[in-house]
């Protein structure tokens, strides 16, 4: 819970009129971070339209999908965001307002004119839209544990397959040889 950011009336908002701003620094209860989330947040009732914009950021430490190592990643969002207050389908009113509820990109975001702004909900969401769908840990990453780890001898001679000893006595044939032709 981050402190501040209770859920607020979009009433509450509408009667003040004016551009409302949070300052914030807490723990998202369900994206737990190596720092606290920071940012700021502001939000205007304009009436069919609440206009919110903000910036968040915070270090997330994940596991990495490759090799299994945990890293840190910072996650930082900076939005601008128009939501539609009140009925989703009413598509041609959205267009007066700017909003294409049927373009490409435009899946706005409704919320009832009765109901309530959740800024914490809100920085929670656009975080987790900045988390990549694959975690890699980077460059160095080390690869797959074992598999890039294992020397190629070691699961050779370790195999209990017969058909691997035709193999076996072959590089022994080769070390033989090449012991032979350094003298
Ligand atoms: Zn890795």
């Amino acid at each position: 819970m981050i402190p501040g950011l209770e859920p607020v009336p979009l009433r509450e908002l509408q009667a003040l009129g004016s551009v409302r701003n949070w300052e914030f620094e807490g723990q998202l209860d369900e994206l737990p971070s190596l720092t606290p989330v920071r940012g700021n947040l502001q939000a205007e009732h304009r009436g069919n339209i609440l206009e919110v914009s903000g910036s968040a950021q915070t270090i997330i430490c994940f596991c990495c999908d490759r090799c299994l190592k945990q890293f840190n990643r910072k996650l930082s969002t900076q939005v601008n965001e128009l939501i539609w207050l009140g009925d989703p389908e009413a598509a041609e009113a959205m267009a007066e307002q700017g909003l294409d509820a049927s373009s490409v990109d435009g899946l706005v975001e409704c919320l009832d004119p009765r109901g309530s702004f959740e800024p914490e909900r809100w920085v929670f969401e656009q975080l987790s839209l900045q988390i990549p769908a694959v975690n890699f840990c980077g460059d160095d990453c080390s690869g797959m544990p074992q598999a890039a780890n294992q020397a190629p001898h070691a699961s050779l001679s370790a195999a209990a397959d017969p058909r691997w000893q035709a193999l076996l006595s072959l590089r022994a044939d080769v070390g033989e040889e090449s012991e032979v032709s350094r003298d």
